[in-house]
């Protein structure tokens, strides 16, 4: 008989699977038969037909059958080899098997056998090297005769193991998936149900097949992003905005106090700000801008304006040294002098922490400045009138939420490091309007970039050398805090030691994730204040650290980094008077990677980079599913996606209109409910 289906089973609880192989699919993620059935594979090998020998090309995966002649098996320093000869009635074939002593006894000469391998050319002779074989009578099943899933791997979990295991659970579950979306958008967008997308991906009939299976089940990821985005846009539409006293062209006067004038991107930007703060709904807005667009001061700005209305502002930065940067920025601003700005940032007393408290309880205007302390429940608002999020690309949505909850229905300005393409920010921000700063401050000229290998690090020494005799302070970014065995990557710990043996002059400080807030704000400011003029570290170098002096910019392995993420970290030099350098060093001499890093050389738009970085990632064939990028997709791949993301984003808003607790849906609404508590809490509230 068959068991009925509960998809929260626990994996231990199903055959063949012990505490070796639960560990196994935990660390890949499956923790219940429904995450087993939706563990998608990363790729897929076309295992359905045979290829005589003679048509078999170098380089072309393929599946073979034919008769062994002698094998020999052979050691020789440490190392062991099987070679043998292969044959049918069209050609031959080498064979070539390196540290597998048993193969010789399961082929014994004469033995008719299917093989699956990549044939590779070593002078005029095909040779296959380490295929896969089934000798006698092997059931085709899982292994050959179909599409063949390939799954990711880990320790624990032999891969045929985990095909097996999967497909077994796929023929017997698949067809009681119970259908998770609304019939009529099933209808609308002709979706395979979702039984049917599920057994496709795992064990596809064919590539059509295979496509439509993946269109649906992008379109539901996609749509479970934009059911929460709607019901969010619909909950603060129902919302009161935050009481606030309004003077006319309070945001002139902010500009009219600082030592320069505001670019025309910035100057719009607040504008537009101060519609939305008198408008008749909670804002919820992105501000998208380049580095070094200047964010900050147009955040500080509407913070300025809900000061002046009488309500409190929070300012959430990702780390320690932005929070103080920002802190510092806030203190020192003509227009914010009236007005207290506190600092809170993690490992406070408890003592402390009552202190904030009970300032905060006071219902007066201040503004504070922090980490994620700041989203501690000691930290509660008497009246929040805006939060502001800083690179948000460090935060998720619930701490953008949990920051939100802190006051009732506040406005809301979420910021980008960097631009981010039109899709992603859909993707990512569906529940936001965005604004984009288009320029930069006057004065400032692009960072010279040069891409060049890790084998030039003394030509990189010499010229740091110069620059620092100029008088010039430098960041040098690496990808690891510590050097590991075995990567052969260069740790932040490891070179500023190598970097004070040839540069003593140059001080070298070093900062990364492992000091405390303490130790790093104490290396940064010796860098700050020219007492260091070289601060080595890794990517926490990336946010914000707005130093005027530093005008070179060196990063190891560039390779390893997204091309805005990149930018973003270029950005950091070159703010003052003198132009900036940035020297990439990439750690492969790969045509695709290096032509990816000299992107940057070419241009300076951080809007253009986006759109190239998203563009480079991935790949668009039957190449099975992952994570792609910073997305977090599964299945949904935002290159190739774009229309159906339009789809999935109208539909969402179509059904929440229609039906905003999706009642027609409870398995949908179950899902959101668990991984969205707040959007509900919203709703219910409103
Ligand atoms: P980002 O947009 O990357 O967060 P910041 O807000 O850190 O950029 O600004 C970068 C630098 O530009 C800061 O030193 C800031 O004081 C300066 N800045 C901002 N606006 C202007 C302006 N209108 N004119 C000149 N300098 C500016
Ligand atoms: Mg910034």
């Amino acid at each position: 008989m068959r068991e009925p289906f509960d998809p929260e089973l626990p994996v231990s609880r199903l055959p063949g699977v012990g505490p070796r192989r639960e560990a196994g699919l935990s660390r890949l993620g499956v923790r219940t038969l429904r995450d087993a059935l939706f563990l998608f594979p990363r790729r897929y090998e076309d295992r359905r037909r045979l290829t005589p020998l003679e048509e078999l090309q170098e380089g072309k995966p393929a599946l073979f059958r034919g008769r062994v002649g002698e094998l020999s098996s052979q050691r020789s320093q440490g190392k062991h080899r099987v070679r043998g000869l292969l044959s049918d009635p069209t050609g031959c074939l080498r064979l070539l098997w390196f540290h597998r002593p048993g193969v010789a006894a399961q082929l014994p000469p004469g033995t008719e056998a299917v093989f699956w391998g990549r044939p590779a050319r070593f002078g005029d002779d095909l040779v296959c090297v380490n295929p896969e074989f089934w000798a006698g009578s092997v059931p085709q099943g899982e292994e050959w005769g179909r599409i063949v899933p390939v799954y990711p791997g880990t320790e624990g979990l032999p891969p045929r193991w985990l095909r097996s295991f999967l497909l077994s659970q796929v023929e017997r579950c698949a067809p009681q998936i119970p259908e998770e979306l609304p019939e009529s958008l099933i209808r609308r967008r002709g979706l395979l149900p979702l039984k049917e997308a599920v057994r496709q991906l795992h064990a596809p009939d064919d590539e059509v097949r295979w496509r439509e299976a993946r269109r649906r089940l992008a379109y539901q990821e996609l749509l479970e992003l934009q059911v929460p985005f709607a019901l969010r846009r619909r909950a603060a539409a129902s919302l009161p905005p935050p009481v606030l006293r309004c003077e006319k062209g309070v945001s002139e006067r902010f500009w009219a106090d600082l030592p320069f004038d505001p670019t025309p991107g910035q100057r719009e930007a607040l504008r537009a700000l101060e519609a939305d703060l008198g408008g008749r709904h909670p804002m919820n807005r992105l501000l998208q801008g380049d580095v070094g667009s200047g964010k900050t001061l147009v955040a500080l700005g509407a913070l300025h304006l809900v000061l002046r209305g009488g309500a409190q502002g929070a300012y959430l930065a990702p780390t320690e040294i932005l929070a103080r940067q920002v802190w510092e920025v806030a203190r020192r601003l003509p227009a914010l002098a009236p007005f207290p700005v506190d600092l809170v940032l993690g490992g406070r007393s408890l003592r402390e922490r009552e202190e904030q408290a009970e300032v905060l309880e006071r219902p007066e205007p201040r503004l504070v400045v922090g980490t994620h302390a700041l989203l501690e429940d000691s930290v509660r608002f008497s009246r929040l009138g805006l939060a502001v999020i800083d690179e948000q690309h460090r935060f998720g949505v619930a701490q953008r939420a949990a920051l939100a909850a802190k006051g009732r229905s506040p406005h809301l300005l979420v910021m980008t490091a960097t631009p981010i393409p039109r899709t992603l920010s859909l993707a990512l921000f569906g529940d936001l309007s965005s604004l984009a700063l288009r320029d930069l401050p006057p004065g400032r000229s692009p960072v010279v970039t040069r891409v060049l290998g890790q084998k030039d690090l003394r030509r990189v020494l010499a010229f740091l050398r110069q620059e620092l005799a100029r008088g010039g302070r430098a960041f040098w970014v690496c990808p690891l805090v510590e050097e590991s065995e075995g990567t052969g990557l260069p740790g932040a710990m490891q070179r500023r030691e190598a970097l004070a043996r040839a540069l003593p002059e140059s001080c070298p400080e070093v900062v990364h994730g492992r000091l405390d807030g303490a130790a790093k704000a104490a290396a940064l400011e010796r860098f700050r204040s020219g007492e260091s003029r070289l601060l080595v570290g890794t990517t926490v170098l990336e946010v914000g650290i707005d130093v005027p002096e530093a005008t070179v910019m060196v990063v190891e392995h560039g390779e390893r980094f997204g091309l805005s993420q990149l930018h973003q970290l270029r950005g950091r030099v070159g703010r003052g008077s003198s132009r900036g350098v940035c020297l990439l060093l990439s750690g492969t001499e790969e045509e695709d990677s290096l032509r990816r890093l000299r992107i940057l050389e070419r241009t300076g738009d951080g809007f253009r980079i986006a759109e190239a970085d998203c563009a480079l990632r991935g790949g668009g064939e039957m190449g099975g599913v992952r994570q792609h990028g910073d997305s977090g997709f599964k299945v949904a791949d935002l290159r190739v996606d774009a229309a159906l993301l339009e789809q999935a984003r109208q539909d969402a808003q179509d059904w929440v209109d229609a039906e905003p607790a999706l009642d027609s849906c409870p398995l949908f609404r179950k899902r959101l409910e668990e991984r969205y508590p707040d959007v509900f809490r919203l709703l219910a509230g409103a």
